[in-house]
């Protein structure tokens, strides 16, 4: 499907930065316009496909280009008060050209924080196309603010928009790694995930395959409905064969017994075990996935390598493993010596990682209130002189 993406805050514009790149590499075509909203020049000015038309400064009168220090509120009020700034940009891509808008942020700064669910209320305003979010849970060892911003924004945020998409990084740290040192493989990793789920609906497909091929109506009707979604991948290397059977009508052929060399029931397993691993792995959000409301099933790789069979298959073990009667399927075929399971699923509920981050904000709002509480009769206690024998000047 053809999105317009628009990037709010370091985290967001990066994350958009890598999708055109992603987009370049694959011939995907997921990207139609791209924006970069910040209220730090120096974030803008590190971006290295956005074009720069489209990398858009606010806020320059309150904070004079040097971001909002992880004031959500601000990254909000400000928003607000510049979003004619914002909309100049919006208004140079072909909205009738795009099937979705995607906002992009962490959720645990201030700018993306605060202003992406401004931008996304503003966008459900004007325009009818869809309004996804795309937002990034700080990690654990980032502190107390973070995780208060990223909690209170993501409340907003689910509100404001048709589905929320949710990246935890906490969950994706590797080990002995701090989170701002992977950020570039976290970054890929996000692209890679979602980049094949909308890049499953902008095949263009022979009239031939179209029967089973992913169409952008299929995604956006599983991301209909709202609530917080997730994504499951997992691949596996195949070999790719060339010439005579290797075409997109091999797989039909291939079907009954294969006359293009590749066993079928193997495909069959691969892709029935790729679905599995794809669904209990390490998920965007990590969850429970009983309860999930709908679910997408695409299977991307070489055509010869997928099959409707498996893909049934799979389809349907989603259906028994989420409970829910409402699990799409279909396959994309790519040129590239990968066979991927990307699994959407869309409207959990069973998050324990949401309620831990709560908690954790929770306590971290009590104890700001604590310590400004306290602050003014310390700051008493310090100035004035025991017993008050001192005048200040005026
Ligand atoms: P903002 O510019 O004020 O919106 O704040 P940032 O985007 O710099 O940071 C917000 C949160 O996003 C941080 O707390 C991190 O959890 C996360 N973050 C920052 N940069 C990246 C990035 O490149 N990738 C990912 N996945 N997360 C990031």
């Amino acid at each position: 499907m053809k999105l317009a993406m628009i990037g709010f805050g370091q985290a967001g514009g990066k994350i958009v930065d890598k999708f055109l790149e992603y987009d370049r590499n694959t011939d995907s075509g997921i990207v139609r316009s791209a924006v970069a909203v910040n209220t730090a020049k120096a974030d803008l000015l590190g971006l290295e496909h956005i074009p720069e038309e489209n990398r858009v400064l606010i806020g320059q009168a309150r904070v004079k280009g040097h971001g909002v220090g992880a004031d959500n509120e601000l990254g909000a009020e400000i928003a607000e008060e510049d979003i004619d700034e914002v909309q100049g940009a919006i208004d140079n891509i072909p909205v009738h050209e795009v099937d979705a808008f995607l906002v992009v942020a962490g959720l645990g700064g201030g700018t993306g924080s605060g202003g992406s669910p401004v931008i996304s209320k503003h966008l459900k305003r004007i325009y009818t196309e869809p309004v996804y979010g795309l937002g990034v849970l700080p990690g654990s060892d980032e502190g107390g603010i973070y995780t208060l911003n990223a909690a209170r924004s993501f409340q907003t945020f689910v509100r404001e928009v048709d589905n929320l998409m949710v990246f935890d990084n906490d969950a994706w740290r590797k080990t002995g790694e701090s989170v701002e040192g992977g950020y570039d493989h976290i970054n890929e990793e996000i692209v890679r995930r979602f980049g094949v789920l909308f890049g499953a609906g902008e095949v263009e497909a022979g009239d031939d395959i179209a029967e089973s091929v992913v169409d952008s109506s299929e995604i956006i009707n599983t991301l209909d409905g709202g609530g917080v979604s997730t994504v499951g991948y997992a691949s596996e290397d195949v070999e790719v064969t060339s010439g005579g059977g290797g075409g997109l009508l091999s797989r039909f052929t291939g079907d009954d017994g294969g006359d293009d060399g590749l066993d079928t029931a193997n495909t069959t397993n691969r892709i029935t075990s790729l679905v599995r691993k794809a669904a209990l792995g390490r998920l965007t959000l990590p969850c429970e996935i009983e309860g999930a409301e709908r679910a997408l099933l695409v299977m991307a790789g070489p055509p010869a390598h997928l099959n409707r069979k498996g893909i049934e298959r799979g389809r349907k073990w989603l259906e028994e493993q989420t409970g829910s009667m409402e699990v799409r399927g279909g396959d994309y075929p790519t040129n590239s010596p990968k066979v991927a399971a990307s699994i959407l699923l869309a409207g959990v509920h069973n998050v324990p990682r949401i309620k831990e981050l709560q908690q954790v904000a929770i306590e971290a709002q009590d104890n700001i209130d604590d310590i400004r509480e306290q602050s003014d009769g310390n700051l008493q206690d310090l100035v004035e002189d025991d017993e008050d024998e001192l005048d200040p000047l005026f």
